[in-house]
């Protein structure tokens, strides 16, 4: 289940990443953050996407393969920590009180995404905090998570991670955190199908 949720996501988050169909998903090990996927992607390009523009040349898209796949591991790692997916009604709170210095604020989204703002808390904390960084926003904007903050040391780190949550946000369900698309109607969202085709009742985080 959490390999084929990852592989899920993975294909459909690194569609336009050069080399993405070398990647390969093996085991499933335990760790003190929780199970982590096993994965190789030996062609992937440790770049950021290039999107050919139409008249020659290219623009830079969406963050480097190889991190967009160790933010998504840590995230299934949060999501699967203990058991079977579930966040608490309390999940926005509990993570302004675990990282207090990321979040001086609970952050907005429905529960789908809670495992990305920890995931991502996690991440920023592990390198270092940058000096004088504090989130400033957070919210669902056109179907994708927005995390906005300030930072007066070096952050490129945690810049590069934020780039990585807001991107993979969407492909994954903002209300139960199952790989998800983007579906427009008078509202962009991101859900997964089940969710889309209102045959789940609109639990929060639960898969
Ligand atoms: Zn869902």
């Amino acid at each position: 289940m959490i390999r084929d949720e990852f592989r899920e996501i993975a294909q459909r988050a690194l569609r336009l990443h050069q080399g993405v169909e070398s990647l390969e998903v093996g085991a499933v090990r335990p760790s003190p953050v929780g199970p982590i996927v096993e994965w190789q992607a030996l062609l992937l390009s440790p770049g950021r996407q290039r999107r050919p523009l139409p008249g020659g040349g290219h623009v830079l898209g969406a963050p480097s393969g190889p991190d967009l796949l160790a933010v998504l591991t840590r995230f299934m790692a949060c999501r699967w920590r203990a058991g079977p997916p579930h966040a608490p009604s309390t999940w926005a709170d509990d993570l302004a009180s675990a990282h207090p210095k990321i979040f001086p604020f609970a952050p907005a989204s429905h529960a789908g995404w809670s495992w990305l703002w920890q995931a991502g808390a996690e991440m920023i904390e592990e390198r270092g905090i940058p000096k004088g960084f504090r989130t400033v926003d957070t919210k669902e904007k056109f179907g994708s998570l927005r995390w906005y903050y300030e930072a007066k040391g070096d952050d490129r780190h945690a810049d590069n991670v934020i780039s990585c949550i807001d991107h993979i946000s969407n492909f994954v369900c903002e209300y139960c955190g199952a790989p998800g698309a983007l579906r427009k109607s008078s509202w962009v969202k991101c859900l997964c199908d089940q969710h889309a085709q209102g045959k789940k009742a609109f639990r929060e985080g639960e898969a």
